[in-house]
């Protein structure tokens, strides 16, 4: 479904990863966790097409996505932090993407559709500085899966909230992002959350991948010495 080539990124002569080479199932979630510095982030940011990757492929369905513009693809992100039109309400931040091609009334009935399954139906008429951080990220959480982007990417959305409020939302959100058949890359700093949301884990260290597989396995055969002390004291 989803199938990433080769792909290799330099900053002018520095090496961040050379030759990532991963393929993704419809449906799939995959957990990508490693180091600070190892370049989560900016494979994500190439993926979106926010920057670019130094060479390699992506195909999404067996067609190249890298040659289409960012708006073009079909890739939708989520950040650490939300990000939210602040003079635009929260429906209306939740339909922005919808309102592109749909009616209006026809829009705010889907978005309210989503507002209710992330438990904000009350909020569609505040603006985005009356919420928490938590029911922030859930809008642009909800903002990004209600265009059904083909893949969805989320760096550390949870990172800035408090331990509590990341333990609810992560069931949440792998709930909703099953529920909608959504294929997806978490990425995160915190190996529990990595293991209980993705069917996958992979594990991008010193420029590469160093193992990809399902997240007990990863636990308990981990193949080097990177990998395992990586999950040493997970869970
Ligand atoms: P963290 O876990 O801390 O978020 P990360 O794995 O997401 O880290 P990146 O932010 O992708 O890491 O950064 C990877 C490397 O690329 C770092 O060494 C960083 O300094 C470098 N880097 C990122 N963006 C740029 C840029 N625009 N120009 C030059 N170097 C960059
Ligand atoms: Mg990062």
């Amino acid at each position: 479904y989803i199938d990433i080539k080769n792909v290799h990124k330099s900053f002018q002569k520095n090496e961040v990863f050379g030759s990532i080479q991963l393929s993704l199932n419809k449906g799939e979630i995959l957990s990508l966790v490693g180091p600070s510095g190892t370049g989560k982030s900016t494979f994500l940011r190439c993926l979106a097409g926010l920057d670019q990757f130094s060479s390699g492929d992506v195909l999404i369905e067996g067609k190249t996505i890298l040659s289409k513009k960012t708006k073009d693809r079909p890739i939708g992100m989520v950040f650490q932090q939300p990000l939210l039109f602040p003079h635009l309400t929260i429906l209306e931040n939740v339909t922005y993407g919808l309102r592109l091609h749909k009616k209006k009334k026809e829009a705010d009935i889907v978005g309210m559709k989503y507002m209710k399954f992330v438990g904000l139906e009350g909020y569609t008429q505040m603006y985005p500085h009356s919420l928490s951080g938590g029911q922030q990220q859930r809008v642009a959480l909800i903002r990004a899966l209600i265009v059904k982007p083909k893949l969805l990417l989320l760096d550390e959305p949870f990172s800035s909230l408090d331990p509590d409020l990341r333990r609810e939302l992560r069931d949440g959100v792998r709930q909703l992002l099953k529920k909608e058949g959504m294929t997806a890359i978490f990425v995160t700093h915190d190996r529990e959350e990595a293991m209980l949301l993705g069917d996958r884990v992979a594990v991008l260290a010193n420029g590469s991948l160093q193992q990809i597989g399902n997240p007990q396995d990863v636990y308990e055969h981990p193949y080097n010495q990177t990998v395992a002390h990586f999950f040493s004291d997970a869970l």
